[in-house]
């Protein structure tokens, strides 16, 4: 980070299910990141996913958050210079962005239909993240003036390394059409993807550092390319270890077991969720 300039860190959960304790434990670590460099902690609601989206979990998430002992300077419920903090209300800084990315040639449309562009309003973690894409509508030219209706892929260069350094893990390396291929930037259904809106709204919101679950790495190096076509500035990463459970499977929002409702609806303490979440996430233990 520059010399001066305020650290911005921020927490983007998608209203997909109850967060359970890997989620609290990785936005532990952007809460404390935050806090140690005196910054700003921004809550930014990601819910461009409207077939996975629910209210009742938008809800939980922030009281949840708030109850395991998260604070955050700025968003949805308590507003800021930046927002608005809910994707589905930022709509036309992504549209502003693909046309930005049409006149700059970065993008084409897409015709295939295939299953994951039905999921690309949501981030790829490791677990789902798309194979390749083989290039069929590469050549297509863009005749419209608006996105909806077509799926729209961002053209990687290929062979191209993207490099960055991971606060955590170090030197980061990822090839262009090899660890990953053409995304999605815009969907048929007229709604952004994840990779586009996520890096709209870091540069926007001013984000300077970025903590998320290392199941994301991949993802980076796609923001970086989508950063450098769009002009933007490339915040500093740090990706979080991922919390497994005792059978060594990546903890998801379907672990109920470990959801933070179910631990409040027990009686379970945040003290104690904490002292829970430390047990299995050594490298950032919350203060009692
Ligand atoms: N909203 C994304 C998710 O919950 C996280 C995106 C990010 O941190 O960049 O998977």
């Amino acid at each position: 980070m520059e010399c001066g300039k305020q650290y911005r860190g921020r927490l983007a959960p998608s209203p997909t299910g109850f967060l359970h304790l890997g989620h609290a434990a990785t936005f532990w670590a952007a809460f404390a990141r935050a806090r140690e460099h005196g910054g700003v902690l921004i809550f930014r609601n990601e819910d461009l996913d409207g077939q996975r989206c629910r209210p009742e979990f938008v809800q939980a998430m922030a009281a949840d958050l708030h109850w395991y002992g998260i604070e955050w300077q700025e968003g949805p419920d308590v507003g800021g210079e930046y927002g608005p903090y809910v994707q589905s209300e930022r709509h036309e800084l992504y549209l502003n962005a693909w046309r930005e990315l049409l006149v700059g040639g970065w993008i084409y449309p897409c015709t295939c239909s295939r299953k994951e562009l039905a999921e690309s309003a949501s981030a790829p973690h490791d677990d789902n993240d798309e194979p390749v894409y083989p290039g069929t509508c590469r050549n297509q030219r863009a005749t419209t003036a608006s996105p909806g209706g077509l799926n729209w892929r961002f053209r990687v260069p290929d062979g191209e390394r993207v490099e960055f350094v991971d606060g955590r893990l170090g030197a980061q390396s990822f090839v262009a059409g090899q660890d990953f291929g053409d995304f999605v930037v815009w969907r048929r259904d007229d709604v952004p993807a994840y990779q586009l809106a996520v890096v709209v709204d870091d540069a926007a919101m001013r984000v300077t550092e970025v903590v998320r679950g290392e199941d994301l790495l991949r993802s980076t190096a796609r923001q970086i390319l989508l950063q450098r076509a769009l002009g933007l500035e490339t915040p500093e990463y740090f990706h979080c270890d991922l919390m497994k459970d005792h059978c060594g499977v990546r903890l998801a929002k379907r672990h109920d077991a470990l959801s933070l409702q179910k631990l409040r609806n027990e009686g379970v303490s945040p003290e104690r969720a904490r002292e829970m979440a430390g047990a299995i996430f050594a490298p950032f233990t919350p203060e009692k």
